[in-house]
């Protein structure tokens, strides 16, 4: 890599996306396939249906002798045969004959199509419903009526998805109905998650003067989690080389597949991220024109790629949410690593100082357009303007001013149903 100072948004990810392995396949068990990345095309080695069956609770039959059915005049069949779902009947349905039938139960032989029970006499409608020996047809039906066909939905042999595709509960529910339980899947990347700095206690110790807690080191690993990732939490490093290369050898013994580390990077006398990674590993960039998160620096650290975020929470947050979450969604197998954004209308000013910035907003939807309002307090140390936030407002580079009623685009953090 080669050493490049205070490159763009796009030109940083770029560089970070570059070193992004796939990571390799494993086989796990359905429900653990939830949210993973196919790694190779499933076949369907069954059809499905397997069997022709019924779409409604009716009586099979042969739609010829219901010709002339109707309501005053209807037609009335021996009932032969009683087809629960799961049974299967072997007579052969003959002229005149009909077998009542659910939902789901195999067809008879013989039969042809299937009256719905709205549509006979069906005179039990209590719980016991006993079987009929009679029953009058109210309408014609046509040959194929109410059956659904062997491999109407999935045919023995096809492709049913194709490696790439992530997968959600209706391709849990498809490769649960295919028999397929073993799902080659990419695996899920162990991110190494490093808190740096000799203000930071854990969550758990009380307040001393000039300390704070480590706050960063949750909020990324929840993000991670959030990601469908492994976080391996690496603690706090005091502001030391020594104590950063300890605390980051935990995580190459845990084998991570990227480290992110946060504070450290900047220009303070005590950043030692950045001197760790020179001495160490390389850097490839370490500063980005971004607003918040300019400090951020990406690398390798014992051949693992390494993305050291900012300190301050909310620039951390944001550059986590801005690269970090490409480079787990890539290693997971994903190919859609942004956000969805939509285009907002601005409800405010916003100045800006030319580098790219991400606005802490709240979308909201008015009629067919979308508003968005800032939440305040943009400082960088600012969470709660980021707890009340659903979106992140792109400024585009070079732009020092965006006056209210100006479309921008918005990177939707979520999308809440009260505001859609
Ligand atoms: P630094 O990059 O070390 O100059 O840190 C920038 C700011 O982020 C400082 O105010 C730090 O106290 C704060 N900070 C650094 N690490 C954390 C952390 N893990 N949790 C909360 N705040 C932090
Ligand atoms: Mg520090």
């Amino acid at each position: 890599m080669t050493k490049q100072e205070y490159i763009t948004v796009s030109e940083a990810l770029e560089i970070i996306l570059a070193g992004i392995p796939i990571l390799s396949t494993e086989y796990v068990p359905l429900l653990e396939a939830l949210g993973r990345v196919l790694a190779e095309p499933v076949t369907a080695h069954d059809s499905l249906p397997p069997f022709p069956n019924s779409s409604m609770d009716g009586y099979a039959l042969r739609a010829a002798d219901t010709t002339n059915a109707t309501p005053d005049s209807p037609v009335e069949l021996h009932v032969i045969g009683d087809i629960a779902a799961g049974a299967v009947m072997t007579t052969e349905l003959r002229q005149g004959e009909a077998a009542r039938i659910m939902t789901g139960a195999p067809m008879p032989p013989g039969a042809d199509a299937v009256i719905p029970v709205e549509d006979t006499n069906e005179p039990w409608r209590g719980k016991e419903r006993p079987l009929p020996p009679y029953i009058q047809i109210h309408r014609s039906v046509k040959p194929n009526d109410y059956i659904r066909h062997i491999g109407e939905d999935i045919e023995a042999g096809q492709t049913v998805l194709q490696a790439g595709h992530a997968l959600r509960p209706q391709e849990v529910g498809i490769l649960a109905s295919l028999g397929v339980h073993q799902i080659p899947v990419i695996r899920r990347p162990k991110v190494g998650v490093l808190a740096t700095g000799d203000e930071l206690i854990p969550v758990t110790a009380p307040l001393e003067p000039g300390k704070i807690r480590n706050s960063n080191g949750y909020t990324q690993i929840a993000q991670v989690l959030a990601l469908g990732g492994i976080p391996i939490s690496l603690g706090i490093a005091r502001d030391t080389e020594t104590d950063v290369r300890t605390k980051l050898q935990a995580g190459l013994d845990a084998s991570v597949d990227l480290f992110v580390s946060s504070a450290g990077v900047s220009l303070g006398a005590y950043d030692v991220v950045k001197a760790v990674l020179e001495h160490e590993g390389n850097v490839a960039f370490w500063r980005v024109r971004m607003r918040p998160g300019k400090p951020l620096a990406y690398g390798k650290y014992g051949g693992i790629p390494y993305l050291g975020l900012p300190g301050n929470p909310v620039s951390a947050m944001v550059s986590f949410e801005r690269f970090a979450r490409a480079a787990i969604l890539k290693m997971a197998g994903h190919t859609k690593l942004d956000r969805p954004q939509i285009t907002v209308t601005l409800q405010d000013d916003i100045n800006s100082d030319g580098r790219e910035s991400y606005i802490r907003a709240i979308v909201e939807r008015q009629g067919e357009n979308y508003l968005g309002t800032t939440t305040g307090g943009q400082g960088s140390h600012m969470m709660t303007s980021l707890v009340k936030a659903n979106a992140l407002l792109i400024v585009p580079e070079g732009k020092k001013f965006i006056a209210a009623g100006e479309k921008l685009t918005a990177w939707m953090l979520d999308w809440p149903e009260r505001v859609f």
